[in-house]
């Protein structure tokens, strides 16, 4: 397993692969939602790349770049489970030297859900992504349905700017409280993650309502709201049901395919999580 710091080693390293590489970008301190991916990549691709960076651009002023949880030690012995053949772990002032100048702004199924509350979350995404998918030129990138609307906007710049990239959707990895698995989970205390399966408990709650045929949007989304709101320390962000196609919020019937997720700010930690209901 290389570790690869700068862009030009990358280059060099890339000419020497023929055949299919998969890429699965983080930003580090990895958990088993992270490994899945490599895992899938491996089974895929001749080639497996996996980047650690966290992406200053996609935290607004007041979130939590500066205690982002980060271990990359740690991370590569992770990694050496699996074939990994390079991690590609670059410096900030490498991705944006100080003449930074060009963003990308996907402009559709960015605008709702988290772009709603963080209005530039999107825009530093997609611009690391693409900046990546230049650098790393993989035939096939791995992404977590965790993120499910990072899933669509990243699918839909592909679409749009012609990258010859496969986007491999991956099933969201959870505890076996229910609670999904992420880097933000280091932040809160036992007590505080046990009772963060509240979030699994609310939307799997939503998806049997529909599944058993409630198809009112007041009824469910109330319904999922109060599951959450029992737990003292939880505060909604939002809890929206949306169309898993256009991720366009329902408003009085809910009559296809439904993506029910929600922002909780457990114990001072956002959270996201989501779950689909198919109707076919
Ligand atoms: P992050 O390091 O949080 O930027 O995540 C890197 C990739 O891992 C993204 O594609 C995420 O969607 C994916 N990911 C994070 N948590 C999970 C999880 N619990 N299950 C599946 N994929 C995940």
């Amino acid at each position: 397993m290389k570790i690869i710091t700068s862009v030009e080693e990358f280059r060099t390293f890339r000419h020497t692969l023929q055949g299919s590489v998969g890429f699965v970008p983080t930003m580090g301190a990895l958990h088993k939602g992270h490994l899945s991916l490599v895992e899938k990549s491996n089974q895929y691709c001749d080639y497996t790349i996996v980047s650690i960076f966290v992406n200053p651009q996609q935290f607004a002023e007041h979130e939590d770049l500066d205690t982002y949880p980060q271990n990359i030690d740690h991370d590569i012995k992770l990694l050496s489970a699996f074939t990994v053949d390079a991690v590609f772990l670059p410096h900030s002032h490498m991705m944006y030297p100080e003449n930074y100048s060009t963003y990308i702004n996907e402009t559709d199924v960015s605008l709702g859900l988290e772009g709603k509350s963080r209005p530039t979350f999107f825009r530093g995404v997609a611009t690391i992504v693409s900046k990546l998918f230049n650098i790393v030129q993989p035939s096939h990138s791995f992404f977590g349905e965790k993120d499910a609307q990072q899933l669509r906007v990243i699918s839909k710049m592909v679409e749009d700017l012609n990258y010859p990239i496969d986007i491999v959707p991956c099933p969201i990895i959870r505890e076996d409280s229910g609670l999904a698995m992420s880097s933000r989970n280091k932040y809160l205390n036992e007590d505080a993650k046990q009772k963060a399966s509240v979030i699994y408990r609310a939307i799997s709650h939503g998806k049997k309502l529909l599944k058993n045929g409630e198809k009112n949007y007041s009824i469910i989304k109330d319904a999922v709201e109060k599951i959450i709101l029992a737990e003292e320390l939880a505060d909604i962000d939002y809890v929206s049901i949306a169309s898993s196609k256009t991720l366009k919020e329902f408003s009085t019937t809910i009559d296809e395919d439904a993506l029910i997720s929600v922002a909780v700010n457990f114990d001072g930690v956002r959270l996201i999580d989501n779950i689909v209901h198919s109707s076919g």
